[in-house]
């Protein structure tokens, strides 16, 4: 089923309660006004059946129809239509007209915005043109008991209805925003944040570091020799590589740490409240760790990673410029022989790390 039918009948599931309750309740105030001029058999049917059958009927038609949201659509213009041939036939009988005429104006500005409120409205004036020519009904422009009471549940479950409606609408939407949100800042293959996402958090740490004076550092991680696993064991175990780095990188570092897939075989990590030295500490065990890992079902895959180590520092004029000394590091540590952590100086010039290089 593609997703406009989809939109369509959740749209028109959703305006089958408020129709319902206000047909069903709307029959009264509708049958108060007209009880009065003792109108022939065939408009007390047409009344009942109105009310009753009709939201049902309504739904089916939406469901059934090829393209369930233009039915629904047409389905409020009906309701209008019908709503103002009801109050034609009722004539100048001012507390039902003008209970039935704006609860449909705010029914049809809750589903459609002003465009579907001008349609309603020009659908109600129409439908009160042929009422009124077919009844000439007369005018009662007194409010009497009957009609008063008869108007009470539509005034105040109606609008009750469509509120329920609109907030269950809100609640919906804010679950998709979320989920959205979700969609748009995380890689899929690792659940890690993505690229854009882990930048965007980059720029802020960088502003913490440089406005509250505090000491964080960054990492670039990247897979050694990525292609050959690849090209032996396939795709999917690259992919399955990938997702155990990730794994490994999220039970490795720290809760306050913030890895994130760079892009490829790369990935990223910031480490909050962390001098050079203990980053590279972390990033050591992390390598080692890595690399000591027993494939079980691949016993002669060994993973090895390239890691560079950048800290905050003063000099540094923005987040690019601290990202471009930690793959720098990289760099320096990819050309140094792979499998080590390097971090790099503050002068942008990288430094392999004594004992860093394990082979
Ligand atoms: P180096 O040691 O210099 O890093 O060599 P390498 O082979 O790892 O080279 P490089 O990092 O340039 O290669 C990255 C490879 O990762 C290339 C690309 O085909 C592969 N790749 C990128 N994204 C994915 C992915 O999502 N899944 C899989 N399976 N492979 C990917
Ligand atoms: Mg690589």
């Amino acid at each position: 089923m593609n997703t406009s039918v989809q939109k369509g009948l959740s749209f028109a599931r959703r305006m089958y309660l408020p129709r319902s309750i206000g047909m069903g309740i709307g029959f009264f105030a509708v049958a108060a006004a007209l009880q009065p001029s003792q109108p022939p058999l065939w408009v007390w049917i047409a009344m009942i059946a109105h009310g009753y059958a009709w939201p049902h009927l309504a739904y089916q038609l939406a469901r059934r129809s090829r393209q369930p949201y233009a039915g629904e659509r047409r389905n409020l213009i009906y309701d209008s239509l019908g709503g103002g041939f009801w109050a034609g036939a009722m004539g100048i009988s001012p507390l039902p007209t003008v209970t039935v005429l704006s609860m449909m104006a705010m029914n049809n500005i809750a589903a459609g915005g002003m465009r579907l409120f001008v349609m309603g409205s020009l659908a109600q004036i129409a439908g009160a043109l042929v009422a009124y020519k077919l009844f000439l009904p007369p005018m009662f422009p007194h409010v009497n008991e009957l009609q008063l009471y008869a108007c009470l549940p539509m005034l105040v479950i109606y609008p009750m209805a469509i509120g329920l409606v609109c907030y269950r609408v809100a609640v919906q939407l804010s679950k998709s925003k979320k989920t959205l949100e979700k969609l748009s800042t995380t890689d899929s293959l690792t659940g890690l944040m993505n690229h854009g996402a882990w930048k965007d958090r980059l720029a802020l740490e960088f502003d913490q570091c440089q406005n509250q004076d505090r000491q964080h550092s960054v990492a670039l991680i990247d897979i050694d020799h990525f292609k050959t696993i690849n090209d032996t064991y396939g795709h999917i175990t690259g992919d399955n590589v990938l997702k155990q780095l990730s794994n490994a990188l999220c039970a490795g570092l720290r809760q306050t740490d913030l890895p994130g897939r760079y892009g490829g075989d790369e990935f990223c990590v910031i480490l909050p409240d962390t001098t050079l030295a203990q980053a590279t500490e972390i990033l050591e065990r992390l390598r080692r760790t890595v690399h000591d890992h027993a494939h079980a079902a691949l016993p002669d895959l060994t993973l090895s990673l390239s890691i560079g180590v950048a800290a905050y520092g003063p000099h540094l004029t923005d987040a690019g410029m601290w990202l471009h000394e930690a793959d720098m590091a990289l760099y320096e540590a990819k050309s140094a022989g792979r499998n080590r952590v390097t971090s790099a100086r503050p002068s942008g010039k990288a430094c392999a790390r004594e004992g860093a290089a394990l082979g």
